[in-house]
């Protein structure tokens, strides 16, 4: 899925690591759907996608962007630096996801659950929605509190 060279984009890996030294494994994509919600206008930045599935909430729960920075520019791996402190899983704007995990499988979940639900997103353009609410999105939550 990813067309780069791994070496192109390692540090990218290396800025969450550091800032998660709980996590076993990160993961980076380009993913379709995770790429085309990264190249909306008008999401909130600080969480882009909202609770449509309790999976969700479960692997992912919030999403930030991170601002757009060329491949290789140094200023994209602050920028995750300072994002990866408090998020398991960003997305790089008009670029793709960064998901950590405590292992491989972990963020593979998290990663595909992120594509699974970018996807569902963008069928839903244009539909009338009812997500999870608050309350809801809480009660997740509090029966699954290990999972993000
Ligand atoms: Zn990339």
């Amino acid at each position: 899925m990813a067309s780069d060279k791994p070496t192109k984009e390692s540090f990218l890996h290396l800025a969450v690591y550091d800032q998660r030294p709980g996590s076993g494994a990160v993961v980076h994509l380009h993913a379709t759907y995770s790429v085309a919600v990264s190249v909306l206008a008008d999401l909130d930045p600080a969480d882009l996608l909202p609770p449509i599935t309790a999976y969700y909430v479960m692997r992912v729960g919030k999403l930030p962007l991170v601002p757009f920075y060329a491949p290789g520019d140094m200023k994209l791996a602050e920028a995750v630096r300072g994002t990866a402190s408090a998020h398991h899983a960003m997305l790089l704007a008009n670029h793709g996801p960064v998901v950590a995990g405590s292992d491989l499988s972990a963020a593979l979940d998290a990663a595909e659950e992120l594509e699974e639900t970018a996807r569902l997103f963008m069928l839903l353009q244009g539909q009338r929605t009812r997500y999870l609410t608050d309350g809801q999105v809480a009660g997740v939550r509090a029966a699954f509190p290990n999972d993000v």
